[in-house]
C-alpha cells in the first residue's frame, strides 16, 4: 500500500468515527448528576470565574456546567464536528453568551498561564494521559485554582487477565484510585475528594445510546468494513463492561492548586 492510500483510508476512518460519536449525546460514561455532584467540590465561582472543558465533545456535560454554575466556559476539542454540534447545541440552550466552542489540542492550549478558576476534563485526559495532562494544565490554573477530571480507573488491587490486557491495550495509564491520587499530590494538587461514577453512567447513558445509534450508522454504511469493525469494537466493549464493571469504572478526581 503506498503512503497517500494510507493516509486516505486513515481519515476515512476519523470521519466514520467522527460521524459515530456526534450521533450521541456524549462520547464517555457520565451524567448531569454525577457532573453535579462533582461541581458541588468545586467551591464557590462567579460570574467572572473562567472555566475551561477540555476534550469536550459535542458539550454534554459543558451545558450542565453553564446551567450549574457561573463563570465563563472555553470549551475545547480536537474535532471541528464536534465544536459544530457544540455550538448548536449552546445555542439551542441559549447559551451563547456563557460558552465559547474552540477547535484546539489539550496539549497546546491557546490560553494564558494562571487564568482558570476551573479546569474540567471528562472522560478525556486519558488522550494526552493522566499525569502529562495533570502537570500542563496546573500551569494555566490561578494560584488555589480546582482541577476536575473523570478517568479510567482499577477499583480492585486484582483482576482477571481479559480485561487487563484489553486495558493495557487501549490505556496503560489506566491504575488504581490510590495510585492515581498519590500521582495528583505528587504533581502539586491537594485532592479535595475522588468519587466513582455509578454504573448507570455507562450502561444507561453511554452504551444504551450506542445500541439505536448503531443501527442507523451501520444502515448508512453498509458493506463498508470499517464501520462495521467500528461497531464490533464499541460492543466488545460494553460486553467486556457488562462482565467486568466490578473491577474498573470512571472515577473523578478533584484537586486544589497548591
Ligand atoms: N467530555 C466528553 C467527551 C469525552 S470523549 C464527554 O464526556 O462526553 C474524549 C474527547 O476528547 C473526544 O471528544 C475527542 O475528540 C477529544 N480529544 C481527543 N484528543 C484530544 C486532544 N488532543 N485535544 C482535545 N481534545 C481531544
Amino acid at each position: 500500500m503506498n503512503k497517500d492510500n494510507e493516509t486516505s483510508i486513515h481519515e476515512f476512518d476519523f470521519n466514520l468515527i467522527c460521524e459515530y460519536f456526534s450521533s450521541i449525546d456524549r462520547q464517555g460514561p457520565g451524567s448531569e448528576s454525577m457532573t453535579g455532584k462533582a461541581l458541588s467540590y468545586v467551591g464557590e465561582l462567579y460570574a467572572d470565574s473562567r472555566i475551561a472543558d477540555l476534550g469536550c465533545g459535542t458539550g454534554g456535560q459543558t451545558v450542565t456546567i453553564a446551567k450549574e454554575v457561573p463563570g465563563h466556559i472555553y470549551a475545547l476539542d480536537l474535532f471541528p464536528t464536534f465544536i459544530d454540534r457544540l455550538n448548536a447545541r449552546v445555542v439551542s440552550n441559549g447559551l451563547s453568551e456563557r460558552i465559547d466552542g474552540i477547535v484546539g489540542s489539550m496539549d497546546a492550549l491557546p490560553f494564558k498561564e494562571e487564568t482558570f478558576d476551573l479546569i474540567w476534563s471528562e472522560g478525556a485526559i486519558y488522550n494526552i494521559g493522566f499525569r502529562k495532562g495533570l502537570e500542563y494544565w496546573r500551569k494555566f490554573l490561578k494560584p488555589g485554582g480546582i482541577v476536575c477530571v473523570s478517568e479510567a480507573s482499577w477499583l480492585s488491587e486484582s483482576r482477571p487477565s481479559e480485561i487487563e490486557d484489553f486495558w493495557m491495550d487501549a490505556y496503560p495509564e489506566i491504575d488504581t484510585v490510590e495510585h492515581k491520587v498519590r500521582q495528583m499530590k505528587e504533581i502539586g494538587y491537594d485532592v479535595i475528594t475522588s468519587f466513582v461514577i455509578p454504573e448507570n453512567c455507562w450502561t444507561e447513558h453511554f452504551y444504551k445510546p450506542q445500541r439505536k445509534a448503531q443501527k442507523i450508522f451501520l444502515q448508512n454504511h453498509q458493506e463498508n468494513p470499517i464501520a462495521s469493525e467500528l461497531v464490533a469494537n464499541m460492543r466488545h466493549e460494553a460486553a467486556l463492561y457488562s462482565k467486568y464493571s466490578k473491577y474498573y469504572g470512571y472515577v473523578f478526581y478533584i484537586g486544589k492548586k497548591d
